[in-house]
């Protein structure tokens, strides 16, 4: 069965959010990303539920997404819990303090189960776990510096002396590496745990980093795949403005998540870009879309809504043209069924 969807922000207002809502059902898409950040956990906890249950009005499946909480996961949104808990940031292997929350860090795992509180009661379907990382330098000086990474925090010292039996270098080496590795994909099967835990019948997906993004996250993909508690499991592979071949990449990128998908009985997801579309490339995104569906993906979703024509730094030239181009696509899939 073909699920598509969409991601939403930018407005907290209730006949914006209905209208809207309206606009991504009659585009074909079966479910909604509402992101929920920090500030919305602060400030807008009522107000998601209210987003949430127009939503479902409107026939869609809610999907939550941990907006750049903790500096930690994907998105365009600052990160209050690193500016107050000083203790719980991650720690350069220079020594220095960032803006992103160690995900070894008890008390950011606390901080985030209780965002998993409010999500469910907000009502969420669906927890999307968007791009895990450790905290991410421009990866040219990643690949040129050994002494360019994170986390080198006490307890992650503590953590990696345990297993490896000798102190944490400063310079990256292939245990450090698969410490990281592991340190996420122990932070996953926390958090999706307590999804489950929380109420069974809700659901977890997860979205890898593609390309070299991996060097802030996971390189073995089959060991997030292999997660009991994960439902779905998916990748962005978000094309570069002038990229010829979107046939070439979003077809590698499909078949290694569809492969995996079949391998551990999850669902497939592809991510289609709907962001900073050149005007008339917009044929890009139903290419992208059928492409993923060939290579046997069967849940496919855009980031963002309306060409993300809401937000400057990320929008579309012709925001209407990407969100017409994207419903027709959606709509063509539903009609294979
Ligand atoms: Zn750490």
């Amino acid at each position: 069965m073909v699920k598509t969807g969409v991601s939403y922000f930018g407005s907290r207002i209730e006949r914006h959010v209905k209208e809207d809502m309206r606009d991504i059902a009659a585009h074909d898409c079966d479910f909604v990303v509402h992101t929920f950040s920090e500030n919305d956990l602060q400030f807008y906890k009522e107000t998601m539920k209210e987003i949430a249950g127009i939503s479902h009005k409107e026939g869609l499946e809610v999907w939550v997404d941990p907006w750049a909480v903790g500096g930690v996961f994907g998105g365009e949104a600052y990160s209050n819990f690193v500016s107050i808990n000083l203790d719980s940031r991650q720690v350069s292997a220079k020594g220095e303090s960032l803006p992103a929350a160690c995900l070894n860090n008890e008390y950011f795992r606390k901080f985030m189960f209780s965002w998993i509180d409010a999500s469910t009661e907000a009502g969420a379907d669906v927890f999307f776990w968007d791009e895990p990382h450790f905290y991410l330098y421009p990866l040219d000086q990643m690949e040129k510096d050994e002494t360019i990474w994170a986390c080198r925090c006490p307890v992650c010292r503590e953590l990696f002396e345990k297993r490896f039996s000798y102190a944490m270098p400063a310079r990256l080496n292939d245990d450090i590496k698969l410490f990281k590795e592991d340190s996420i994909i122990e932070f996953l099967k926390a958090m999706c745990g307590y999804v489950k835990i929380k109420n069974n019948k809700l659901k977890n997906a997860l979205c890898l980093l593609p390309f070299k993004g991996s060097l802030g996250g996971i390189i073995d993909w089959s060991k997030a795949a292999g997660l009991e508690a994960l439902d779905i499991i998916g990748t962005d592979p978000y094309w570069r403005p002038g990229e010829k071949d979107i046939e070439g990449l979003v077809g590698r990128f499909s078949e290694k998540i569809h492969e995996l998908s079949v391998k551990y009985g999850k669902e497939g997801q592809i991510w289609i870009l709907n962001f900073r579309i050149k005007k008339g490339t917009e044929k890009d995104i139903e290419t992208a879309v059928m492409t993923a569906y060939k290579k046997g993906i069967r849940n496919i979703a855009a980031w963002s809504y309306l060409g993300t024509g809401c937000m400057s730094y990320l929008a579309s030239d012709d925001p209407e043209m990407v969100w017409t181009t994207l419903g027709k696509a959606f709509k063509e899939l539903h009609g294979r069924e």
